[in-house]
């Protein structure tokens, strides 16, 4: 062949990728959990690998990257992955990522992608009233939660500078006056980074001190601040998933003139769940929020999203300004570019609205809430076992320690190598640890008993009889939904 023929029959190959992907995923619960270091090794081999000199049939290309690539993937897309925060995709989400990718869309503007663009406005409403924040708000999707702290920050930088007579955009920082930013040690390192690629320094805070289980302390405020103030909160401490008093900041904030921004990047989505939403109170009351969508909303990679209250300081930030993209006429509803770092992108809302539109309000707290109750009953099962669970699981993470730092990195490699489940090193509150994040939508109760099991195995700890009833204690009425049980799991 040639040439790729642009009258290419697209059906037969198509097919066969939807084949090859539904083994994957019926393969995904029962096969080990890490990648295959022998596929992984054959993968590395690539390195050095000729470019080839001309076209090739399609289908051979794309039978090499799945023969080659599929062991060489981590299930974590699969049940029983805890590391980092994940989540995997949801069938509605990820299916109509295919047609997404079919249609190829560019979101940046309405004249580019005007049905997408409608879908993604819809997408955003729903967010925003699924996690209940103010309807007035602005948004926009993003890359991820790194993204959308930047650009809700970005935001924020033009707003309180503007307070202050400085125009930011235009002039830059030259001449502003100096920001107090006001954050915790608990807060995200991409919101440092944040900090940084905004002119406002990754070390130039102000450190609020936290409580026990990293929540900024409201009885610790300072009086004094300097200058233009924002603050930097969290929905969910990645360790303990603890919420920072927002009622308190906003009070704080207030009264210093300042902007109350909120890192939620899986923790927002407690508002979800009215059985939950004590976790984040008053977290509505913000002048900022960053999310993600491919964490706890469970869509596929990679998907984030920004809400601003002040959506003129939004677009102050965000304007992009090109004489040669036509007026915006009465019909658009909103120009994404205005909003967002990115001009041209794929439409990401498709796969939020798919998330939310097969789920509904329901199916979104019901998800939520298990995740939360396999976390409890993994908490229980350790605890139970003799282990040292080093935070209150108040929602969907669990810190573990085995002993002191060499014993719990040699569980954790324990842990890995068997392959059951993956669960990742942490360090928190001056300690060695293994961190559990239940954030996939097909976890089950089998797969937390079967983690369980061999969690404790590797750590050489007895199990005690698995618990009659899931989430002794808080909210134990949680998580039983929909839910199959699977009592005394092999
Ligand atoms: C994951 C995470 C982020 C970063 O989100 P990305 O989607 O990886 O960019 C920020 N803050 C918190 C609390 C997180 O858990």
């Amino acid at each position: 062949m040639t040439a790729i023929d642009p009258r290419f029959d697209h059906r037969e190959l198509l097919e066969e990728v939807a084949r090859r992907a539904a083994d994957f995923l019926a393969e995904l619960p029962d096969r080990p959990v890490p990648a295959d270091p022998r596929a992984v090794a054959g993968l590395a081999a690539w390195r050095g690998r000729p470019l080839p000199a001309g076209p090739s049939d399609p289908a051979e290309t794309v039978r090499e990257i799945d023969e080659a690539m599929r062991a060489a993937t981590v299930a974590s897309a699969g049940p029983r992955y805890f590391g980092f925060v994940h989540g995997g995709s949801l069938p509605a989400a990820l299916a109509t990522s295919w047609l997404a990718a079919a249609w190829d869309q560019n979101a940046f503007a309405y004249r580019s992608a005007p049905g997408a663009v409608h879908v993604e406005e819809v997408a955003l409403a729903w967010c925003r009233e699924i996690l209940g924040l103010p309807a007035e708000a602005a948004a926009t999707l993003t890359t991820g939660a790194s993204v959308a702290n930047f650009t809700a920050l970005a935001a924020a930088r033009h707003r309180v500078l503007a307070r202050a007579g400085h125009d930011v955009e235009r002039h830059g920082l030259f001449g502003a006056p100096a920001i107090t930013v006001a954050l915790s040690a608990e807060s995200h390192p991409t919101v440092r980074k944040a900090l940084g690629l905004l002119g406002l320094g990754r070390e130039r805070v102000l450190e609020l001190a936290v409580d026990a289980q990293g929540r900024i302390d409201a009885a610790r405020l300072p009086a004094e601040v300097r200058g233009p103030l924002i603050v930097c909160a969290q929905a969910g401490n990645v360790n303990s998933g603890a919420s920072d008093p927002f009622d308190a900041l906003r009070e704080w904030t207030s009264a210093r003139a300042g902007w109350l921004h909120v890192d939620g990047a899986f923790g927002l989505w407690a508002q979800a769940s009215p059985a939950l939403r004590g976790q984040t109170r008053g977290v509505e009351r913000a002048d900022s929020w960053a999310t993600d969508g491919h964490k706890w909303l469970n869509v596929p990679y990679d998907c984030g999203l920004a809400f601003v209250r002040d959506a003129d300081a939004l677009r102050a930030a965000m304007a992009f300004d090109a004489a040669y993209l036509p007026a915006a006429g009465e019909d658009v509803p909103r120009e994404p570019y205005h909003y967002g770092v990115e001009a041209s992108r794929r439409a990401r809302g498709l796969e939020v609205f798919a998330a939310l539109r097969s789920l509904g309000r329901q199916g979104v707290s019901d998800m939520v809430e298990r995740c939360c109750a396999h976390a409890r009953r993994f908490a229980d099962g350790l605890r139970g076992a003799g282990c040292e669970v080093l935070n209150e699981v108040v929602l969907n993470q669990v810190v573990v320690a085995f002993g002191d730092a060499r014993s719990t990195a040699e569980v954790i490699a324990r842990v890995q190598a068997a392959g059951v489940c993956w669960c990742g090193p942490t360090h928190w509150r001056g300690r060695d640890a293994m961190r559990i994040s239940v954030s996939c939508w097909a976890t089950e109760e089998d797969d937390v008993e079967r983690a369980l099991d061999s969690i404790l195995v590797c750590a050489g700890r007895r199990r005690a009889r698995p618990p009659a009833s899931v989430g002794s204690g808080a909210g134990s009425a949680l998580g039983q939904g929909g839910i199959a049980r699977a009592e005394g799991a092999s």
